[in-house]
């Protein structure tokens, strides 16, 4: 019985593919990329084509009013965007455009306009671009003393960084420098924004030389965030003002982040803003309670997973979108859609 119900269920979802949300960061086809944010515009224009045969791509409030109302709309697929990165506006839009297809991208208002790039690609052009350390690192990070004797991981040569290009942090450190880099980044993820950027500034202090920030992988302005919201095909959400890390803020600081976020967009873009995006997909029992407290009406994860019937709207799952042409895009999305 087991079997043939699990059979009836394979053959329904192949017949009546459930709906997805589906999560890009940036179109750009960076240097290096250890969280694999990037789609290039390339594969972007080409997943599209492919979601425009094998899908029905709708506005993300609408497919969620329509599985509000107990629809589940078959072949449904709706586009979202984490962070606000400014070439969301430079590659992104125009692409969208041009297909006809919606998306709705969600900023950390803390960074609108900000000079300074996200602190964890700050982290990546510190250590892991060609770069001399002393043999030792130290960061004091909350009246805590952290110290790595770096040894040969103190010269990240211009060889290194050309034979580790394509690494993943989801990926075994493949050296002791790459090893670092994830130390130090898990260190700081959970920190407030201040303490973040105090950390990177120990770092540059004790490197001999570093680069200077990307411009091309900073978030976009308020009048850049004006011209995406402009546009017929994208909506706006949030993200939290300083992209914080949720389950270590108490509810004070969630409720502020939260809060915060919102009312600043509201003004910003003169409409009312609904819907929320939690921060590495990272939040606490009570944060779901808290976005709909202040009235959002959406919050998505990181959870990745199909929507299925009776979804709780404030932790709708997304599937996260990697650099793939047509063939690997088109095998994800049948997975996706199996379940
Ligand atoms: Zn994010």
């Amino acid at each position: 019985m087991n079997r043939l119900m699990h059979w009836t269920k394979k053959l329904r979802r192949k017949l009546s593919p459930p709906p997805l949300v589906l999560l890009y960061h940036r179109i750009a086809e960076p240097e290096i990329d250890p969280f694999g944010l990037a789609v290039s515009p390339k594969n972007f224009r080409t997943q599209l084509d492919v979601l425009r045969t094998h899908a029905d791509v709708l506005p993300f409030a609408e497919l969620i009013a329509r599985c509000k109302r107990g629809e589940l709309p078959a072949r449904a697929v709706a586009l979202t965007f984490d962070d606000g990165y400014v070439d969301n506006l430079g590659n992104a839009k125009s692409i969208l455009e041009a297909a006809g297809i919606p998306a709705l991208i969600y900023v950390a208002t803390g960074f609108l306009g900000a000079q300074h790039e996200f602190w964890w690609d700050a982290l990546e052009t510190l250590l892991l671009y060609p770069g001399t350390f002393p043999t030792k690192l130290d960061l004091n990070v909350n009246e805590m003393r952290h110290t790595w004797s770096l040894e040969n991981a103190a010269i990240y040569s211009e060889s290194d960084f050309e034979k580790f290009r394509g690494w993943r942090a989801s990926e075994p450190p493949p050296t002791r420098r790459h090893a670092l880099f994830l130390e130090i980044y898990a260190l700081l993820r959970p920190q407030p924004h201040a303490l973040q950027q105090a950390a990177l500034a120990q770092i540059r202090e004790q490197l001999s030389a570093h680069r200077a920030p990307k411009d091309e992988r900073r978030c976009v302005s308020e009048s850049e965030l004006h011209e995406l919201a402009a546009s017929n095909h994208i909506a706006i959400g949030v993200h939290t003002v300083t992209h914080r890390w949720l389950s270590a803020a108490g509810r004070e600081e969630q409720m502020h982040e939260l809060r915060e976020s919102k009312s600043a967009l509201e003004k910003l873009l003169a409409r009312p803003i609904r819907d929320f995006s939690y921060p590495y997909g990272n939040y606490t029992a009570e944060t779901p309670e808290i976005a709909a407290a202040l009235c959002f009406q959406t919050a998505v994860t990181t959870e990745e997973r199909a929507l299925q019937n009776g979804e709780d709207f404030f932790q709708i799952p997304r599937v996260v979108c990697g650099d793939w042409d047509a063939d690997a895009f088109a095998q994800k999305l049948s997975e996706w859609r199996a379940g």
